[in-house]
């Protein structure tokens, strides 16, 4: 399991420090996470303003 960045990311920046697996990066036009570095813990998801980051 994974967590997954949809499209209604704002790229705020605000998951970006919650995530202690450093699994989360900068895309082009929204974040990202690599599933294989994620350790589906969810912090990520609570820090997110606009619900962008739901369980894949
Ligand atoms: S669920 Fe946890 S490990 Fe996975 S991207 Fe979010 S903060 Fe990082
Ligand atoms: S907290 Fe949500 S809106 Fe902000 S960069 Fe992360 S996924 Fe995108």
């Amino acid at each position: 399991m994974a967590f997954k960045i949809s499209t209604d990311c704002i790229a705020c920046g605000s998951c970006l420090p919650e995530c202690a697996a450093e699994a989360i990066s900068e895309g082009t036009e929204y974040y990202t996470i690599d599933a294989e570095a994620c350790i589906d813990c969810g912090a990520c998801a609570d820090a997110c303003p606009v619900g962008a980051i739901s369980e894949l």
